[in-house]
């Protein structure tokens, strides 16, 4: 196939811009080998085309968010979740301490204080916060097809300086938004991010979003298409952060970048993509992933919003 040899050509290509600093406000991450390299191209019948640095472990973060978020659609329901999480972009950066004017809400399920409260959203209601988090790793697991573990280091790391992820559960806590103790809520949303991947595991998590909720290994409907279909409309919206309108414009493929360096996009009907370079840019989004995203778009025909 072509496509190995086109992936290592556009890896080769984007390999010299090393612009941009691994996060650094989890002392964690900030240790973390800012050269590596990687993409997966996960097609729905789960052949895997990559090229690099495809099998190195790092931690999802705020990937971890559209997926939290469909399994709070699937345990809860739609109207229980949209009551307490919007689906507005926000505009504003990840770990913005803002919240909807009239109803309190957090404007959206890929901000911080949304994801925080669609962690504690998952599972039944009456589930203590040490289950719930095994919940949410394997639901994570479900969606990459095998299972997943928590970097315990990059975990304990970052609960160390989570005081501003602690400030807005406090705030969604006096808002009622959340009803349970802030501190157990981002201790578990904490884990959340801590899972462990591969670029290669993003790309079938990816696919499972692409073809339907199902995956594309397993064969397992992870969560129902109606949920599906709600998560890639908030990723088209809001999975970027404040870039999310230039990376629609752009690129036009429904992704969420992560803090460690990951990147996923995912082509309903059709594709899962994944990359993997810790260097961020000043949004938090991987500089090189961006760049390759860029090039897959315009190579491939992949704007959503071009005709075929
Ligand atoms: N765990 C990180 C945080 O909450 C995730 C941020 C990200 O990946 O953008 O600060």
């Amino acid at each position: 196939s072509l496509i190995p040899d086109y992936l290592a050509e556009a890896l080769a290509d984007v390999e010299a811009d090393v612009s941009g600093e691994p996060a650094g406000y989890i002392p964690e991450l900030a240790a973390a080998d800012p050269d590596r390299l990687g993409a997966v191209f996960a097609t729905l019948d789960g052949t895997i085309y990559g090229a690099g640095d495809i099998d190195t472990e790092f931690t999802i973060q705020s990937i971890s968010k559209p997926f939290a978020y469909a399994l709070a659609l699937a345990d809860r329901g739609f109207d229980a979740v949209l009551a307490k999480v919007g689906v507005e972009p926000s505009g504003e950066a990840f770990n913005e301490i803002s919240l909807e004017d009239e109803t309190g809400r957090p404007r959206n399920p890929m901000i911080n204080a949304g994801a925080i409260t669609t962690h504690s959203l998952v599972g039944s209601p009456d589930l203590d916060p040490a289950r719930r988090v095994t919940r949410v790793v394997e639901g994570l697991s479900a969606f990459a097809g095998r299972p997943l573990s928590v970097d315990e280091a990059v975990c304990a790391s970052e609960m160390e300086e989570a005081w501003r992820n602690l400030a807005i559960a406090n705030m969604l806590r006096s808002h009622r938004i959340l009803t349970e103790d802030p501190r157990a809520v981002v201790d578990g949303y904490v884990r959340q991010c801590s899972v462990l991947v591969t670029a290669r595991d993003l790309g079938i998590m990816a696919a499972t979003l692409a073809n339907r909720g199902v995956n594309p290994l397993s064969g397992e409907q992870v969560v129902a298409e109606p949920v599906v279909r709600q998560v890639l409309s908030v990723m088209a919206t809001c999975g970027m952060y404040d870039a999310a309108g230039d990376w629609a414009t752009q690129v036009g493929i429904p992704a969420k970048s992560g803090v460690a360096g990951g990147l996923i996009g995912a082509l309903p009907g059709q594709l899962g993509i994944a990359t993997f370079s810790p260097r961020l840019d000043v949004h938090g989004n991987s500089v090189r992933g961006v760049s390759l995203f860029e090039r897959f778009s315009s190579d491939a025909g992949m704007h959503v919003m071009a005709a075929p």
